[in-house]
C-alpha cells in the first residue's frame, strides 16, 4: 500500500497529537489514514506525543485531521490536536520514521495492556504461526509500562530490545495493514522470550513442554510462582484445600483473601453469582481482579476467603495465563508473589531468593520487568465501579488536576504509610504510581525509591515541591524530609482524603467532605477518622467528627475489636452488661490490662476513627472480637448485612467544642447490644448498624451544608471500601438535593493520597504565585 505520487507544493500541515498515542497501534493508524486519504508525508514519536506531516489536496487534509480523532485505536485517547503549517520536502508517500528523543518534554507511557481477542484467536488456532505462543502481542495488544525503560516507545527502549525479531515477524512489523506494523513487542517462538519450568530438584523443562509440568504439579496441590507481567503470582489448585491452606501457612497469611484466576466468564458464574455490570467490569479491557458474591455451592475451597460472603476473581490476561488456565483446567489462587506485604517480586532471582521456602517450582519467562505492577483491584458500589487498589491496566495514566502545577515547578508526593502511592505532578498531569504496598519493611521502602526514582526518570519530573502528610512518625515523612526541595507542604490526611476526590472531580470551591477511614493524624495530635470538613483545595476546617473514645493498646486495637469496645465502654461504664459479649473468651490478664491502660491512659490515644467504631459494633455484636487483617470485622459486618434494609437506631447529634458537632455512637451501640441480648438476628442488626451510620452522616452533612450554603458534599477514605456504605450514602445524600462527588479514578482509600497531597499542593503553590 502507497500513497500517489504528491505534488511538494501541495498545501502541508504539521500536526503534534498529544496524549496517550504511544504503544497503543497509532502511527500504522495514522499511516493507514494518510494513504486512505491519498496523502504523502511521515510520522514519527516524539518524547511529548505524535508528529505528523501530511500533504494533499486541502479537502483531503480536513477529513484526515477530522479522521483521526473519530477513528483513533481503541486504546489511545487524544488530548490535544495541534496543527500548523508544514512541508514534506519532496515526498511522494507516507512512511513512518524512527523516534526523535528529547529530554524537555514529557508524554503518557500506556499501561500494559489485555491479551486482545485476535491474538487469543491465533492462540487457539493450530494453522497460525503462533499457535500456542505464551507471548503473542499485537500493536492493540501486550506489556507496556512493564517492560518500557525511556520514553519515546520504540523496542530498543524496552525489555523487549533483548529480543531481536526474526525474518518472519520482521516483514510484519514493516508492512502497513498489518496488525503487528510498527508493534514494539512483536515477536514469536522463533526469536521470542521463552518459558522454563524449574522444580525443586533444580530439574528444569524448556517450552510449552513446561505448561503441562506445570499443570501436572498444580493438580497435585504444588505452589507454583509464576512470572507474569508486573511480576510474580503464587498459583495453587484453587479446588485443592489443602494446597490452599499451606499457601496461607507459608505465606503467613492466615485469613486474607486470595484472589483467583478462572479462564472464563461461564467458569466465574460458576463461583461467584454477578451482576451484568460486574461481568463487564471483570470482562473490561483493564482485566482487574473484581470483588462479587460468592456461590455458597462451588468447588472452590472455602479457605480461599474463609468467612467472607465475597471473593476476588480475575480472567486472564496474557497469552501465558490463557494456556496455563487451559491447561490446568481448574480455577487457580492468584495471589502477589511475596510475603505477607511485601512487594512483588519481579526478578527471577529476586523470587528465588524470596520465594524458596514457598515456591515447589518456578514458571518463569525470560522478558525483563521493567516496572513491576501488581493486579488492579475493583468492585461494584451499586452503579458505581470502584477501585481498592489502583495499578495495572491503569497505572501510570495520568489523574488530572484542577489547579496546575506552576510553570518549571513540578511536584513530588510521597503518600500515607499504608496502601502507600506516590506521586508526582507536573502543569495538569498527575503521574500516579501503581500500588507501592504498606512502608513498613525495608523491602517495601526500597521499592518505594524505586518508584520515585522510575516516574521522575519516564517522565523526566524534579520535584521543586515535595508534599507529605502530617503524621510526624510515617516513614513517607522522614522520606519527604530527607529530599532536596526548594518547598515543603504538610497536609492533614483526612484534607488529602477529600482533596482527592475534589481533583478527580474538577471540583475547586469548597465542599462538605465525609473522611472515615481507620486512622489519620489530626491537627490537634490526636488520631482522626471519622471527620466531617468544610474544605477546598487549599485549606479545611474541621466542623464535625465521631466522638472520640480512648483506644487502649493504640495500634494493638486494629487487631482487637473488642479493645474498641472497651474504649467505648470507658465513655459510659453502665453499658458493661449490654457490652459483655464483646469479651467473650478474651484472656482475663490480657482485659485486665487493657482496663488499667484505659484508667491511667497509659499507651491509649484518643481517636474519633470510623474503622474502629465498625470494630467496636462487631466485637459488642460477637461477630469478631479479634482480626486478623484490618478492616475484616468492618467486611463481615458488610457481608451479614447483605442489601436488607436495616432498623434506624438512635445515633445522635451532640453538641462538640468550639462550636463543632460530634455523633454519639453510644446509644447505637447500646441498642446493638440489648437487640441482641433479646435475640434479634445478626443480618438485620449489621443492616441496622450500616443504615443508622449512613442517616446520622446525612443528617451532619445536611445541616453543615445549610449552615454553610454548600451544596456539594465529597466522600473518601478506606471506610467507603464498604459498597453498601458508599452506595447508600450517595442515595441518601443526593436524595437530600446534594451533589454527591465519589472516588471514580482512585480507590476510597490511602491509596489515593498522594494524589490528594499532590492536588494541594499544587493549589497552595499555583496561590502563592498568583
Ligand atoms: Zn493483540
Ligand atoms: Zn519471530
Ligand atoms: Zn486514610
Amino acid at each position: 500500500m502507497t500513497s500517489p505520487l504528491t505534488q511538494t507544493d501541495s498545501p502541508a500541515l504539521r500536526l503534534h497529537v498529544r496524549g496517550v498515542v504511544q504503544g497503543v497501534g497509532f502511527r500504522p493508524f495514522v499511516h493507514r489514514l494518510a494513504s486512505r486519504h491519498a496523502l504523502a508525508g511521515w510520522v514519527r514519536n516524539r518524547e511529548n506525543g505524535v508528529e505528523i506531516v501530511v500533504a494533499g489536496a486541502p479537502e483531503s487534509l480536513d477529513a484526515f485531521v477530522r479522521d483521526l480523532r473519530a477513528e483513533a485505536p481503541p486504546l489511545a485517547d487524544i488530548a490535544e490536536i495541534e496543527a500548523a503549517p508544514g512541508d514534506v520536502y519532496g515526498a511522494t508517500s507516507f512512511t513512518i520514521v524512527s523516534s526523535a528523543e528529547s529530554t524537555h518534554d514529557r508524554q503518557a507511557v500506556a499501561p500494559d495492556v489485555t491479551t486482545c481477542d485476535a491474538c487469543v484467536r491465533e492462540l487457539n488456532d493450530p494453522a497460525d504461526r503462533r499457535y500456542r505462543y505464551p507471548f503473542i502481542t499485537c500493536t492493540d495488544c501486550g506489556p507496556r509500562y512493564t517492560v518500557i525503560e525511556r520514553m519515546p516507545y520504540d523496542r530498543e527502549r524496552t525489555s523487549m530490545r533483548a529480543f531481536t525479531q526474526c525474518d518472519a515477524c520482521g516483514r510484519e512489523y514493516a508492512t502497513p495493514g498489518d496488525r503487528r506494523h510498527h508493534s514494539e513487542t512483536n515477536s514469536c517462538s522463533v526469536c521470542g522470550p521463552t518459558l522454563s519450568l524449574r522444580d525443586a530438584t533444580g530439574g528444569t523443562t524448556l517450552g510449552n513442554a513446561c505448561l503441562e509440568d506445570a499443570a501436572r504439579l498444580l493438580r497435585q496441590g504444588a505452589i507454583i510462582a509464576l512470572r507474569g507481567l508486573g511480576g510474580f503470582h503464587l498459583a495453587v489448585d484453587a479446588t485443592n484445600d489443602g494446597a490452599v491452606r499451606r499457601l496461607r501457612r507459608a505465606k503467613h497469611r492466615d485469613a486474607k483473601p486470595f484472589a483467583l484466576m478462572v479462564r472464563t466468564l461461564a467458569d466465574a458464574r460458576a463461583v461467584a453469582d454477578m451482576s451484568d455490570a460486574e461481568m463487564r467490569l471483570l470482562a473490561s479491557r483493564e482485566r482487574p481482579i473484581v470483588v462479587v458474591s460468592r456461590r455458597a455451592e462451588s468447588a472452590v475451597a472455602a479457605s480461599v476467603a474463609p468467612g467472607m460472603a465475597t471473593v476476588g476473581l480475575m480472567l486472564p490476561y496474557t497469552p501465558l495465563h490463557h494456556l496455563l488456565l487451559e491447561t490446568v483446567g481448574v480455577p487457580l489462587v492468584m495471589t502477589s508473589g511475596n510475603l505477607s506485604d511485601e512487594p512483588i517480586c519481579a526478578s527471577i532471582d529476586e523470587a528465588v531468593d524470596r520465594l524458596r521456602g514457598i515456591a515447589d517450582a518456578f514458571l518463569v519467562h525470560d522478558r525483563e520487568i521493567v516496572s513491576r505492577v501488581d493486579d488492579s483491584v475493583m468492585r461494584m458500589a451499586g452503579d458505581t465501579p470502584i477501585f481498592l487498589r489502583r495499578a495495572r491496566g491503569f497505572a501510570p495514566l495520568p489523574v488530572p488536576l484542577p489547579i496546575a502545577v506552576p510553570p518549571h515547578q513540578a511536584i513530588l508526593a510521597v503518600g500515607a504509610h499504608l496502601k502507600n502511592t506516590v506521586t508526582l505532578a507536573t502543569d495538569r498531569s498527575a503521574y500516579v504510581s501503581p500500588h507501592v504496598g504498606d512502608l513498613d519493611s525495608l523491602e517495601t521502602l526500597v521499592h518505594f525509591r524505586a518508584t520515585v526514582a522510575r516516574l521522575a526518570d519516564l517522565f523526566h519530573i524534579e520535584p521543586t515541591t515535595v508534599a507529605r502528610d502530617l503524621h510526624p512518625g510515617y516513614l513517607s515523612t522522614a522520606e519527604a524530609e530527607r529530599r532536596r526541595a526548594s518547598k515543603r507542604v504538610v497536609v492533614q490526611h483526612h484534607h488529602a482524603h477529600i482533596a482527592a476526590v475534589c481533583a478527580e472531580h474538577g471540583v475547586t470551591q469548597p465542599v462538605v467532605g465525609v473522611a472515615c477511614d481507620g486512622t489519620g493524624f489530626g491537627d490537634d495530635g490526636t488520631v482522626w477518622g471519622a471527620e466531617v470538613l468544610v474544605a477546598d483545595l487549599t485549606r479545611y476546617e474541621r466542623v464535625a467528627h465521631l466522638r472520640p473514645v480512648p483506644l487502649p493498646g493504640s495500634e494493638l486495637a486494629i487487631r482487637n475489636p473488642w479493645r474498641s469496645a472497651l474504649g467505648y465502654l470507658a465513655l459510659e461504664p453502665m453499658l458493661g452488661p449490654v457490652f459483655a459479649r464483646a469479651f467473650d473468651g478474651v484472656e482475663a490478664r490480657e482485659l485486665e490490662v487493657a482496663r488499667r491502660q484505659v484508667e491511667r491512659r497509659v499507651n491509649t490515644p484518643v481517636a474519633s476513627s470510623m474503622g474502629r467504631l465498625f470494630d467496636a459494633a462487631a466485637a459488642i455484636l460477637g461477630v469478631r472480637r479479634e482480626a486478623r487483617f484490618e478492616g475484616q470485622a468492618a467486611m463481615e459486618l458488610e457481608a451479614l448485612a447483605g442489601s436488607r434494609a436495616g432498623e434506624l437506631l438512635p445515633f445522635p447529634i451532640i453538641p462538640g467544642p468550639e462550636k463543632r458537632l460530634v455523633l454519639d455512637p453510644m446509644p447505637l451501640l447500646g441498642a446493638l447490644g440489648e437487640r441482641r441480648a433479646a435475640g434479634v438476628p445478626l443480618e438485620a442488626l449489621a443492616a441496622a448498624f450500616h443504615d443508622s451510620v449512613v442517616a446520622a452522616t446525612v443528617a451532619v452533612v445536611r445541616r453543615v451544608c445549610e449552615d454553610r450554603g454548600i451544596g456539594v458534599v465529597a466522600v473518601g477514605g478506606g471506610t467507603f471500601q464498604n459498597a453498601r456504605l458508599v452506595a447508600t450514602f450517595a442515595r441518601e445524600a443526593a436524595a437530600a438535593g446534594l451533589r454527591v462527588l465519589v472516588p471514580r479514578a482512585l480507590p476510597p482509600n490511602d491509596g489515593a493520597i498522594s494524589y490528594g497531597q499532590a492536588a494541594v499542593a499544587a493549589a497552595r503553590v499555583a496561590r502563592e504565585i498568583s
